[in-house]
């Protein structure tokens, strides 16, 4: 099942890709869940559930997929966490070597925009760079799993653009300031189920494109730290629940690499593609203003 969280005129809504259209979820059942992660805390049998009810689905309870304005898969991620390092040949093109555990770290819902909204480029850094991840979505509660079982607890997988400011990146020996500047992580806009990709999605081409011009192209069996055992080792320590995210790295050919860099620019069309699963699309657009915001709520 392929599905997408949208805007609708009384908040948020999921539907299910059918063909052209979606089929709303919340038009098909008023108290259906209207964010991923309230959906999957429903536990492993809703989305076979959800799957019935689509084929009974009418017309009337559908809208056509160019009419639904995306949003965010999952609005406020519990957990949202990133592995760096994971493609060898991005390794090389880094200042970095290949290490023995995952490199993690995570970011916050204030990093993430949705599918078509503005990328933010800040007026405190040029150094804006893309990076075309995989995401893996959370299906079941996780501690102390083996990979074959964290494989079975996947809900789904997504798109992500990991976007970085560099500079700020490295400021630091720790990654989380760059990794988290506002509306700089794109995200979506489809949720694709475990069960319509190969077993931890790997074998599947990734790419990324600015302005057309393509900058990453790999696969993902060339991760060096699969899906199913990186969840087995962060739930050696962190339970992992429905809705959190885990973003498996990037592959090389991001701006930095470049001689000289390719920084994103005001107006530049990101696109992160990964096979089977879609094209996340976003334009960079400057930040507007650097004035203070002090404000209560
Ligand atoms: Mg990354």
């Amino acid at each position: 099942m392929r599905m997408m969280r949208f805007k609708s005129t009384d908040g948020f809504r999921l539907g299910v890709v059918v063909g052209d259209a979606l089929a709303d979820l919340s038009a098909i059942q008023p108290n259906a869940p209207r964010d991923l992660t309230g959906l999957l805390q429903r536990g492993p049998t809703i989305l076979e559930d959800i799957a019935g009810q689509i084929r009974r689905a009418t017309s009337a309870q559908m809208i056509a997929v160019s009419n639904a304005k995306p949003a965010l898969p999952i609005e406020r991620p519990e957990k949202f966490i990133c592995l760096g390092l994971n493609y060898a040949d991005h390794v090389n093109e880094s200042a970095y070597s290949t290490q023995p555990y995952p490199t993690l770290f995570m970011r916050a819902p204030t990093s993430l925009v949705a599918h078509e909204e503005a990328i933010e480029r800040p007026l405190a850094s040029a150094q804006l760079d893309y990076e075309a991840e995989l995401a893996v979505i959370i299906g079941q509660t996780m501690r102390h799993v083996t990979a074959d079982q964290a494989i079975a607890g996947v809900a789904g997988y997504a798109c992500f653009n990991d976007g970085s400011v560099r500079d700020y990146q490295r400021h630091t020996v720790q990654w989380t300031m760059g990794k988290n500047f506002d509306r700089t992580g794109g995200f979506g806009p489809l949720f694709v189920t475990a069960d319509e990709l190969p077993r931890g999605a790997s074998g599947l081409r990734i790419s990324s494109r600015v302005n057309g011009e393509v900058r990453q192209s790999d696969n993902t069996a060339n991760m060096i730290f699969k899906v199913g055992e990186t969840l087995s080792y962060i739930s050696q320590g962190m339970t992992l629940q429905p809705g959190d995210v885990v973003a498996m790295g990037t592959p090389s050919g991001v701006a930095h690499a470049h001689k000289p860099p390719k920084w994103l620019l005001h107006g530049d069309v990101v696109e992160v593609e990964i096979e089977g699963i879609g094209i996340l699309r976003n334009q960079v657009a400057n930040e507007q203003t650097q004035s203070p915001v002090l404000a209560v709520a």
